[in-house]
Order: structure tokens, then C-alpha cells, then sequence
């Protein structure tokens, strides 16, 4: 009887776990950029949740500081039992794990995390936003973000990511360089 009741009780419990649904944008510009991504998908496996989905990776220019060496940049698609809140300490942790220092605003660095969107949430604080604010001005974001998800609505402008991206004026150039990573460890 007693067994009953846990067994139960875990049911419940595994059924009402909350998977949200999140999209991260990794990029690297310093150092050996393919492993710092490879490493930070193997850590995010650890650490964060599944890896659902992954764009390709490209090479794009770097932007906002544009005298400096080239990011790639691949966006994933994960689930995960953590609040936003719990994602972004977690992506943080990553990002110094991966050598990450924080010098200068745009500046080099071996690996940068953003969340683009969780759920369809909209969370302003000072720590965090989301949807991440440069999402629509940014081709190295739009354009593995639509790779991966074309239709999804942006939950403040309401429109497609794919709609954004043929609205978006950003002119650097956003290369295709390897369409498969390994994702599964
Ligand atoms: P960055 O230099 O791009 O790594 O910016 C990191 C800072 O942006 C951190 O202090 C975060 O608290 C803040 N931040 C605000 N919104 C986001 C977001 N959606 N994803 C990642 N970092 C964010």
C-alpha cells in the first residue's frame, strides 16, 4: 500500500515537471572557436538539458566592434527543467568554464551565450531580457535562428523569426561552414 502510494506520488511528480523551451545563441571568436562550441554543447548537455534541435555553424563578421577576428556562431534549441532565471547562471557558469573573460563590451572572447527565447516569455529586469533585444538586428542571429525555427512568432513584435529576418538591414556577412555538429554525448 505504501509502495502504491510513492509509486504515485513519482508518477505525479515526473508528469508535472515543467520542460520549457528555450533558444541559445553560442558564438566564439577567440581561440579554437569550433572547440570552444563543441565543449560549451557538451556542457550544456551536462548541465542545462536536452539539445533538441542545432542550426549549422557560421562564420560571421564580427559586430558592434568590427576590428577583431571573425565568430562562429551556431543557435540550438534546447528543453530544460530550469526557469530563465536558473538558465542564465547556468549559461554564465559555462561561459567561464570556457575561459570566458569579461573585458570590454562586444569585445573578443573564447564564448558568448544568449538566450533568444524562453517559451514565450517576455522578462525585463535588469539582468535579463528576453526576448533578447538585439535578436532583430543581427543577421549572425536570424539567420541559424531561422534555420532551425522559421515560424516561431516573436512574442513582442509578432512576427515569424523568418519575417524578421527579411526585415533586418544588418549587411555583414553570415557564412555557412559546417552543417552538423554533434549534439549527443
Ligand atoms: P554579454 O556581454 O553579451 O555576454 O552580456 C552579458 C550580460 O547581459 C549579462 O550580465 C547578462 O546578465 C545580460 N543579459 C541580459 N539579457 C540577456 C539574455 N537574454 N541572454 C544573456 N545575457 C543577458
Amino acid at each position: 500500500m505504501k509502495n502504491a502510494l510513492w509509486l504515485k506520488e513519482t508518477i505525479f511528480a515526473v508528469l508535472t515537471i515543467k520542460m520549457n523551451l528555450a533558444f541559445l545563441l553560442l558564438g566564439s571568436n577567440e581561440g579554437n572557436r569550433m572547440h570552444w562550441l563543441k565543449y560549451a554543447i557538451q556542457l550544456i548537455h551536462e548541465k542545462i538539458g536536452l539539445v533538441v534541435n542545432c542550426s549549422s555553424v557560421y562564420e560571421t563578421a564580427a559586430w558592434g566592434l568590427e576590428d577583431q577576428n571573425s565568430f562562429y556562431n551556431l543557435v540550438l534549441a534546447i528543453e530544460t527543467e530550469q526557469n530563465a532565471f536558473q538558465l542564465l547562471q547556468s549559461i554564465q557558469f559555462i561561459e567561464q568554464e570556457c575561459g570566458r573573460q569579461r573585458n570590454l563590451k562586444w569585445g573578443a572572447r573564447t564564448l558568448d551565450i544568449d538566450i533568444l527565447y524562453f517559451n514565450d516569455e517576455i522578462i525585463e529586469t535588469e539582468n535579463l531580457k528576453v526576448p533578447h533585444p538585439f535578436i532583430n538586428k543581427r543577421k549572425f542571429t536570424l539567420v541559424p535562428l531561422v534555420e532551425i525555427a522559421p515560424s516561431m512568432v516573436h512574442p513582442v513584435f509578432l512576427i515569424s523569426n523568418e519575417q524578421l529576418l527579411l526585415d533586418c538591414n544588418d549587411s555583414l556577412p553570415v557564412l555557412k561552414i559546417i552543417s552538423h555538429l554533434k549534439t549527443r554525448f
